[in-house]
């Protein structure tokens, strides 16, 4: 089924408020497997608003609007998607029990035009809003469905998740289920060529690449009668998306982030981990410490920011300072090392670069970030060089840098476990 999403209010069209509404029930929509074409913002005037409506009534078979269901004038959503409807206004008697109620609870005095709200149009269904005074309404007609919420988001969503949303999976005659292959250490254009074919023949299930920072999500998206067969359809291609991206895949499970995959990889094995940072300044560190129960690897986190820093809490030689520079692959793999040793921590992870927008040069350009990772005495190096600016460059240097220590404990391990000698 099509649905159609009209925001209503003025103060949206002049930008004062964000339509965070309009993104909310967009998620909720494709989720519910209705598709949506068409998005409106209207703002408070009668005659726009019931040209809306009408358009939207030829072009879609569910109409969502937010908004202008309070008590004043310039509410007009409920009076005017009556009238495009040919349906009178009528005193609904329990919303105005309701209205009493609320404001009587609050000690707050009604005013007249508080009854408003308690109009309703003929042959609707109110639903309730616990969350404030203005009742949501559906009416159904022609087989189009045409559903009013109040604009606040505390009293919308609400509303929606508890009344509209079982409403509207009974419209539907299919579910849609997803599911999410996350995927780091390869860029997005790579990982969509590498299921280019597998997008080109996709119908249901559909696969969509969203590039996040520093990870690629694969959403596999399926259509069936009931749930489970919906899973069925979905299982093969997961299992081919993780098959394809072997380890680069860090999960499929839509709650675990990057950083919670790299806690459960240290949390496994029981390595403790350090971070030592220059130009992220605390970042990667703080995205580990987001972790609930990360507290049982995590020892120190080390900002050097001067040389002086590197030099004395990390016991980095001021030749090779000198020598190569700051920022350098050299100086990450100190940062590395004099971090594993002073913090006596299985696996540290180092960062350093030019995150702008001064400091740049021919040969080390801004952007150009060197993150360094240890692993029981193993160092690997990665030099990087980032686009964008300073917010930008550090926030790809942090999920780099997650990337990197999840490939090196992996990779450790699978060393150590097919007896490399080289450990
Ligand atoms: P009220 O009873 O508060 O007047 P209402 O249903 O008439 O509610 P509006 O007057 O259109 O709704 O909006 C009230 C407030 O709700 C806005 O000031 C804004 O804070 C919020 N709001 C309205 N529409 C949206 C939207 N699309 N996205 C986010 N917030 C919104
Ligand atoms: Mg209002």
């Amino acid at each position: 089924m099509i649905v159609e999403l009209i925001s209503v209010g003025t103060e949206i069209l002049l930008g004062n408020i964000v339509n965070t509404n309009a993104a909310y029930l967009s998620e909720k929509c494709a989720g519910l497997g209705l598709s949506c074409y068409y998005q409106d913002v209207v703002g408070d005037n009668g005659e726009r608003l019931y040209e809306t409506i009408k358009t939207a009534l030829s072009r879609a078979d569910i109409l969502l609007l937010s908004g202008g269901l309070g008590p004043t004038q310039d509410d007009l959503t409920k009076e005017v998607a009556a009238d495009v409807l040919g349906r009178k206004l009528y005193l609904h008697e329990e919303s105005k029990a309701s209205i009493q109620q609320f404001f009587e609870k609050r000690g707050l005095e009604i005013t007249d035009n508080n009854w408003k709200q308690a109009m309703m149009p003929e042959g609707c269904i109110v639903v309730e809003n616990p969350n404030g005074t203005a009742p949501g309404v559906i009416m159904e007609q022609d087989g189009k469905h045409v559903i009013l919420m109040p604009g606040p988001p505390n009293e919308m969503i609400p509303m929606f998740e508890n009344s509209i949303m079982p409403y509207l999976s009974k419209l539907q005659s299919c579910v849609i289920f997803s599911q999410t292959v996350k995927v780091c250490g390869i860029g997005e254009s790579k990982a969509e060529t590498m299921v280019q074919d597998l997008i080109d023949e996709q119908t249901n299930p559909t696969i969509a690449t969203y590039a996040k920072t520093g990870e690629v999500h694969l959403r596999v998206t399926a259509r069936a009668e009931d749930e489970k067969a919906a899973r069925k359809l979905v299982k093969p291609i997961v299992k081919e998306l993780k098959g394809r991206f072997g380890n680069h895949v860090y999960t499929t499970d839509d709650e675990v982030t990057l950083e919670r995959a790299v806690v459960d990889l240290l949390l496994a094995n029981k390595l403790t981990v350090s971070t030592v940072e220059s130009c992220t300044g605390g970042l990667v560190a703080a995205r580990l410490i987001n972790v609930p129960g990360v507290s049982e690897v995590f020892k120190s986190g080390y900002i050097t920011y001067s040389n002086k820093a590197k030099r004395r809490l990390l016991g980095i030689k001021k030749s090779t300072l000198v020598k190569h520079g700051a920022v350098s692959e050299e100086i990450a793999r100190d940062m590395a090392k004099g971090a594993a040793l002073v913090s006596k921590s299985d696996v540290t992870v180092s960062v350093t670069g030019i995150a702008g927008p001064d400091g740049g040069s021919e040969e080390k350009p801004v952007g150009l970030v060197y993150i360094g990772c240890s692993v029981c005495g193993r160092v690997t190096v990665k030099k990087c060089q980032f686009s964008g600016n300073r917010a930008k460059i550090r926030e790809n240097t942090v999920s780099s840098a997650l990337s990197l220590m999840r490939e090196c404990i992996l990779q450790y391990y699978s060393e150590v476990t097919f007896g490399s000698k080289d450990k």
